[in-house]
């Protein structure tokens, strides 16, 4: 080893990397540069002959530094292996950082060489390539947070781990309906909040992912994942605090399902029974946690045959209406009917109480919706009254092209829309009061009645009632029921009744079964109604 000759390239080894497109140096052991080409220089962005003498650390990147002066050492003592190293340098005039890879080869005792070379090539292109596509693969693009395969892929790892470990799914109830009431922009807007709000709800080390369309997924651990109830109520409190976005004010209601982990459990078996949970959650109303119970699973399995029953039952004609007349008082005649759904499953009538939340749940009831618009456009000329009210659910009203397919439904039976009715819960008007009644008044325009069903039974207000574009509102059967006997019953009634006096509404009154209730009826001025007295649900024939 003969150090006392001048270090650095002879004049042909520089000529040639001169003449070379991607950056060659040759630094000493001590990473002083002795020599740069000019295609280094222009990386740099500075003149070759200002470079020389420097340190080649110092134009790195300051979180690379010790990681290649630590490579470059053990080139350095491993006299002649070489490496290969990758750092950032601040490029020329852009002054923006971009990745290098470079070989290092110890060539000190070659007599051409003299130094330490350093080839090097800009990967800065291929790396925002790979972070784009790890970014894709491994975050949700409107949220930003971890998203679905990045939770599997921690859940996996945890679940290999000791330790306690909680899995959460979180979801917005009812988001469908903020969709397309306010918009994909604003809907957009609300699930970024969203996630923002159970991010920072959670302990910072806590994963929160966005594991599939507008819900999230939390992985909890240590005493998080202990006290999994206290966290997720303070997720759930955050998430339902008021919202203001593009000049509305919202209130969300949303739902968590919750799964700890137990000796037997699996990521699979994890993500299962947290979905379960959620769902059993939703079920129940929505606006709840849920921790997971066993007997969830066994109810889960009857749900998925039963849901493949109705499906079946719908395109094997298992379905019927029953056709039930709504009448004038005193006289009782019949000035309608309201159409209401049977299912007959094999030997067994399966009531509608049961069959429909499920048919929901699982958007069936669009098809089946669709089906008893159909029958009832079809029977609507011969049933008691001349005409036919519908009953529809939420999930029908959120697909947004419901008028549409009703105008479809009664120009193909040849059925003149004033024939048709529709009778739409009170609950659901309260939670997304803009957007249904402006689908009602959609449905109204093509020339179908349109009204309140159950009413009395959620928040019933004036307020909103006014501003409802409605014809006409039933009295649910639980206000009904003593109105003979109880007198507040009876004053509740009179309220109702002068309410949509005022608001020329017209009023029925469900579940008249006594001749008593109906002369109650007849003595408050009530001038419609529906009940056993005037004739059980039967079928059109
Ligand atoms: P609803 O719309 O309030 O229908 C009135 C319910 O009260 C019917 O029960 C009817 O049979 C029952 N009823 C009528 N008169 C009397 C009476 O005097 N006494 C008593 N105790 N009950 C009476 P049903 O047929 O079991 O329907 C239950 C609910 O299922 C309906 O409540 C409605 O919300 C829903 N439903 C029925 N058909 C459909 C449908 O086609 N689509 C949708 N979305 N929901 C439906
Ligand atoms: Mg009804
Ligand atoms: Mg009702």
């Amino acid at each position: 080893m003969s150090h006392d000759r001048a270090l650095g390239p002879n004049a042909d080894v520089a000529s040639v990397a001169d003449r070379m497109l991607s950056p060659v140096a040759i630094i000493d052991g001590n990473s002083t540069l002795l020599y740069i080409n000019s295609a280094g220089a222009r990386a740099i962005g500075r003149e070759a002959r200002r470079l020389v003498g420097r340190h080649m650390l110092e134009l790195i990147h300051r979180d690379d530094r010790a990681r290649v002066r630590e490579e470059l050492r053990r080139v350095v003592a491993d006299c002649g292996e070489g490496g290969t190293t990758t750092y950032r340098l601040r490029a020329g005039s852009s002054g923006a950082w971009r990745t290098f890879e470079s070989t290092v080869d110890n060539l000190i005792d070659d007599e051409r060489i003299g130094g330490i070379l350093v080839a090097s090539r800009d990967i800065s292109d291929q790396v925002a390539r790979e972070r784009m596509l790890h970014e894709a693969a491994y975050r949700d693009a409107l949220t930003g947070l971890p998203n679905r395969n990045e939770v599997n892929e921690r859940l996996g790892d945890l679940v290999r781990t000791e330790g306690p470990l909680a899995l959460a799914f979180v979801d917005v109830d009812r988001f469908a309906l903020v969709r397309h009431s306010l918009g994909h922009s604003i809907a957009d807007t609300v699930a970024r909040v969203v996630a923002e709000r159970v991010r920072t709800a959670v302990p910072a080390t806590m994963l929160v992912g966005q594991y599939s369309g507008d819900m999230l997924a939390l992985l909890l651990t240590g005493q998080a994942a202990n006290d999994a109830r206290e966290v997720l109520w303070r997720v759930l409190h955050r998430v339902s605090e008021p919202l203001f976005v593009g000049g509305h004010e919202l209130r969300l209601s949303v739902s968590a399902g919750v799964a700890s982990r137990c000796a037997a459990s699996t990521s699979d078996s994890l993500l299962r029974d947290a979905g379960l949970a959620l769902h059993r959650a939703k079920t129940q109303g929505g606006g709840r946690l849920q921790l997971f119970e066993g007997s969830m699973r066994e109810s889960a399995v009857e749900r998925l045959e039963f849901e493949a029953n109705m499906r079946h039952g719908l395109a094997n004609g298992e379905f019927s209406l029953a056709l039930q007349p709504i009448v004038s008082l005193p006289g009782g005649e019949p000035i309608g009917s309201e159409a209401l759904l049977r299912w007959r499953h094999g030997d067994r009538d399966i009531p509608p109480d049961r069959f429909i939340p499920i048919a929901e749940e699982t958007g069936l009831i669009v098809p089946i919706g669709d089906w008893t618009i159909d029958q009832a456009a079809r029977i609507a000329r011969d049933a008691p009254g001349g005409r036919v009210t519908v009953n529809l659910s939420a999930r029908q009203l959120a697909a947004p092209d419901l008028p549409a397919r009703i105008a479809r439904i009664l120009a193909a039976r040849h059925t003149s829309p004033s024939m048709i009715g529709f009778e739409v819960t009170e609950t659901l008007l309260i939670e997304h009061f803009a957007y249904t009644a402006q689908v009602l008044s959609q449905i109204r325009d093509l020339g179908c009645r349109v009204g309140l069903d159950d009413f009395g039974t959620g928040y019933s207000s004036l307020a909103y009632l006014r501003r409802l574009p409605i014809d006409f509102v039933k009295i649910d059967g639980s206000i009904t029921a003593d109105i003979d006997a109880d007198l507040q019953a009876r004053a509740i009634l009179g309220a109702i009744l002068a309410m949509a006096d005022a608001l020329h509404l017209d009023v029925v009154a469900e579940g008249i079964e006594t001749q008593g209730q109906a002369d109650t009826l007849v003595a408050l001025g009530c001038r419609q109604a529906q009940g056993f007295l005037f004739g059980r649900p039967q079928p059109p024939d």
